[in-house]
């Protein structure tokens, strides 16, 4: 076996009405939080109020930000650090989906470097490369979306407004030192959001399964990660309210983060595709992947014969006498059959990609998510990129 390395840092609270720990563990973090929460939609639902009585009951002052746009940007990470930084907070709360949870890991590091802007931290800024940067302040992360794993990944992800790309980053400081997951709060997702971050999860799940960097370790949640999707995510689109199913999608989406986190572990191609057609477009992260998908295991469905089977064999498409080699060949086809049943098989164009948009976004797929694009199982040129976006369009 190769050798590989994996840990799990952050301490995870899993289960039905676990947002109450943030009484016990908020105490132990920090005396004074920043909490960043999705706009409206933690107000509306109730859970902000439950989040600031619980922080206050266990001591901690709280400076709320509940302003969070999907797909945070760099003017408001540079903002919300101000207030950080002016109320002297010593540590930061993500309580929403991905944008909230990485808005609060961007402040976090942010602050720890005496403020400025996020755009130096980011691909093509000055210190893109993070190297010699100060450790983060502690990240408490609260999901109420399954979607981007963001929970239990160092990584976040902030749109460059001045470039229009979208760059992940991150480093072990940004590991959340808690997080929690707690079903109850999935509820209330809208269909459209279950949908898009539903099938985000099954991309992080599939995409660290056929990467290069891949393990015995990350293969165990990959792989599992993949069924609980296939198996679960039609449910929770039909009734939102079907706990037992929201339980199983929010596990599939912490596991799935595992598997994309930890050690050299990472997403592939389809990733840092997607990336660039959110930075242009500002559309929903799950549907970039599920847009160019396909055109991705086409172009690389041979590079790994007996993973990518196994890949057709999870996602429930594989045929009865059909050889590996027949498995792998069909699962482009198994793939898009998984998005159709989903409701998500888009293509580019129906998330405002234009065809004159195609060469920045070749860019700064190579100069913001390369290390994406070079975990896939095939080596990609700018060509390859190219064809495969003229492919989803
Ligand atoms: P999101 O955080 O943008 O939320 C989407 C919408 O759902 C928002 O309007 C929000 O208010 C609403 N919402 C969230 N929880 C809700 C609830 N419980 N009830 C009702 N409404 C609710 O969506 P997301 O997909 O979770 O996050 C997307 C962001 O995360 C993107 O910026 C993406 O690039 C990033 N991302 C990060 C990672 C990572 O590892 N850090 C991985 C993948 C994606």
């Amino acid at each position: 076996m190769k050798a590989f390395d994996f840990s799990v840092p952050t301490r995870v609270f899993f289960g039905n009405g676990e947002l109450r720990r943030l009484q016990e563990i908020a105490p132990t973090t920090g005396r004074r939080a920043m909490l960043l929460a999705a706009k409206h939609t933690m107000k509306q639902t109730g859970i902000l109020d439950r989040a600031v009585e619980l922080l206050k009951k266990g001591g901690v002052d709280v400076v709320v930000s509940d302003n969070v746009d999907p797909n945070p940007k760099d003017v408001d990470i540079d903002r919300q650090t101000g207030v950080f930084l002016t109320n002297k907070c010593d540590f930061a709360i993500g309580l929403g989906g991905g944008s909230s949870m990485d808005s609060a890991k961007a402040v976090a590091f942010l602050a720890a470097q005496g403020g400025g802007t996020i755009l130096d931290y980011l691909a093509g800024g000055p210190h893109a490369t993070l190297e010699g940067t100060k450790p983060a302040f502690p990240i408490i992360c609260v999901t109420t979306t399954a979607g981007t794993g963001s929970e239990t990944t160092p990584w976040w992800v902030i749109t460059n407004t001045k470039w229009h790309e979208k760059p992940g980053t991150g480093n072990d400081s940004t590991m959340a030192r808690y997080a929690i997951v707690d079903p109850e709060l999935m509820v209330s997702v809208p269909q459209e959001v279950t949908r898009s971050t539903g099938i985000d999860v099954l991309f992080h799940a599939m995409e660290a399964f056929i990467a290069n960097v891949a393990t015995p370790f990350t293969d165990l949640f990959a792989r599992e990660a993949v069924t609980l999707v296939v198996a679960n995510l039609g449910k929770v689109l039909e009734n939102g309210r079907d706990l037992e199913a929201r339980g199983r999608m929010a596990w599939a989406n912490s596991i799935a983060g595992i598997a994309i986190g930890e050690g050299k572990s990472s997403t592939v191609a389809i990733h840092a595709l997607g990336h660039s057609i959110g930075g242009q477009t500002d559309a929903p992260h799950g549907l970039t992947m599920a847009a160019v998908g396909p055109a991705y295991m086409a172009k690389t469905w041979d590079a790994d014969i007996v993973r990518y089977a196994e890949v057709t064999r999870l996602l429930g498409y594989a045929k009865p006498g059909l050889s590996d080699q027949e498995l792998a060949q069909r699962s482009p086809e198994a793939l898009a059959a998984v998005l159709e049943k989903f409701g998500c098989r888009v293509r580019m164009r129906d998330l405002g990609v234009k065809e004159e948009m195609l060469g920045a976004m070749t860019d700064s797929a190579f100069k913001t998510m390369s290390g994406c694009l070079n975990c896939s199982l095939k080596p990609l040129s700018r060509a390859d990129v190219v064809q495969m976006y003229k492919d989803s369009l």
